[in-house]
Parts: structure tokens; sequence; C-alpha cells
């Protein structure tokens, strides 16, 4: 049986950490499609979508307070665009079987 995209996607998150340009590449998608992909992943899927922010490889600056789940251009505070991330996996099943 074929998977939808959001089905494809919730499996690769489910087995592990993808970063939205991962996602992106893996999924040949924009990365405005990912952001809207995951955006709705993350109220069908009620809080089991884990965010890993996003991180400055220049100055080791974390985005913790981003609400939004594409990849930030540039850092605030170095004004790099060394960003990495953020990634995102998805915690099955609230923790009960593994
Ligand atoms: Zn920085």
């Amino acid at each position: 049986m074929e998977l939808t995209l959001r089905q494809t996607l919730a499996r690769m998150l489910a087995h592990g950490q993808h970063s939205a340009l991962d996602l992106a590449r893996a999924l040949l998608l924009t990365p405005r499609e990912v952001e809207d992909h995951l955006t709705h992943l993350a109220r069908s899927q009620r809080g089991r979508l884990r965010v890993e922010p996003a991180r400055c490889r220049n100055c080791g600056h974390v985005f913790r307070d981003r609400r939004r789940l594409d990849a930030p251009g540039r850092c605030p505070r170095c004004r790099q665009e060394m960003v990495d991330g953020p990634w995102f996996s998805l915690a099955l099943d609230s923790g009960v079987r593994k």
C-alpha cells in the first residue's frame, strides 16, 4: 500500500531525528512545504513531535524561543548564516512500548 506524504514524514520522524533540510531533500519538498507539514503534524500528533532547537555553528547560539518550524536563516547574535537544525522526531505511544 502506498503511504501518503504525511505518513512517510511521520514514519521517518518516528525512526529518528531529522533536520528540516534533510526532510526537504528526502521528500523532494521545499523548506516552506516541510514547515507546513510539520506544523500540521505537531497539531495532529498532540505534543508527540519533539523539536531540538536550531543552533548556530559559529557562536553556539541556541534558538530556544523560536516558534516557527523552519530553519532560521541568520544568527541574531553573530549575524552569520551558519545555522544548523532545527531537528525533529516523533515520540510514539508515550513511552509505554519501545
Ligand atoms: Zn551565531
